[in-house]
């Protein structure tokens, strides 16, 4: 308000509004500004390693994924009803792009999200468990609408570690939402978490009400390259 009082004021006696008039623009201009540093906050504070989002999401390059859920995900609905949601695929196909995406868009509904890669939480819960500093990161954890645990399954965690993300996983279940994205199948996940009943016990909670979706393919990537060295041949 302060940066703008002067400038809305003389157009506003140029355009001859009324007192009430000039102080509902001012007002407006505020409300506004204010909305958009909280959504810089919160985009700040949930930490995407990059920004992604849908309308550059070439959704004909992954046939098999449901592009109407994706995008009713998106509205932001299975956050309030505390439901998770599953990306599982082979590499490449877009899981990492359509996890920040879906952040991205809670991050406008006014949510608090936290993304993490599977390792990077692990390795944050170990190090804090070291500090006796568990509480304080399981409450921040708690905090968070929406939690993204990307990347789970390119590395199996210590026995420890694995308990530790457990406990995340179930303290969440129908209370805060999370979004989990790997390249492995359900059935392979016993490999990351080590121990049928641990690995059991997490996906019940987990797949009970969730959104998956399957996103195998050919590698975006990959193809992108392959397209990239066909042209440069052609040149
Ligand atoms: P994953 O996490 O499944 O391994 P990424 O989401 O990291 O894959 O995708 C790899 C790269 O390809 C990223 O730069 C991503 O933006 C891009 N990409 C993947 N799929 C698509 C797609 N369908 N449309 C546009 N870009 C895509
Ligand atoms: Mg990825």
């Amino acid at each position: 308000m302060h940066a703008e009082f002067e400038k809305l004021a003389r157009e506003a006696a140029a355009a001859n509004e009324s007192y009430e008039q000039y102080l509902l623009r001012l007002t407006e201009l505020e409300v506004a500004a204010r909305a958009s540093n909280a959504l810089q906050a919160r985009i700040r504070a949930a930490d995407f390693p990059v920004h992604k989002d849908f309308d550059t999401f070439d959704f004909t390059a992954v046939p098999a994924l449901n592009k109407p859920k994706m995008l009713e995900l998106a509205r932001g609905e299975w956050i309030e009803q505390r439901a998770n949601a599953c990306l599982i695929g082979s590499p490449g196909t877009g899981k990492t792009h359509c996890a920040v995406a879906l952040g991205l868009a809670a991050c406008r509904l006014g949510k608090r999200v936290r993304f993490y890669t599977a390792a990077a939480l692990v390795t944050r819960l170990e190090e804090a468990q070291k500090q006796y500093q568990l509480d304080r990161v399981l409450n921040q954890l708690d905090r968070t609408d929406l939690l993204i645990c990307d990347e789970l399954g390119y590395l199996s965690f210590s026995r420890a570690g694995a308990e530790l993300l457990f406990q995340v996983f179930a303290d969440r279940y129908e209370r805060r939402s999370l979004l989990v994205t790997s390249n492995l199948a359900f059935s392979e996940w016993g490999q990351v978490f080590q121990g049928e009943r641990m690995t059991a016990a997490l996906l019940d909670r987990l797949t009970h009400r969730c959104h998956i979706f399957e996103m195998n393919g050919e590698s975006f990537r990959f193809r992108e390259s392959m397209k990239s060295k066909k042209n440069k041949k052609s040149e």
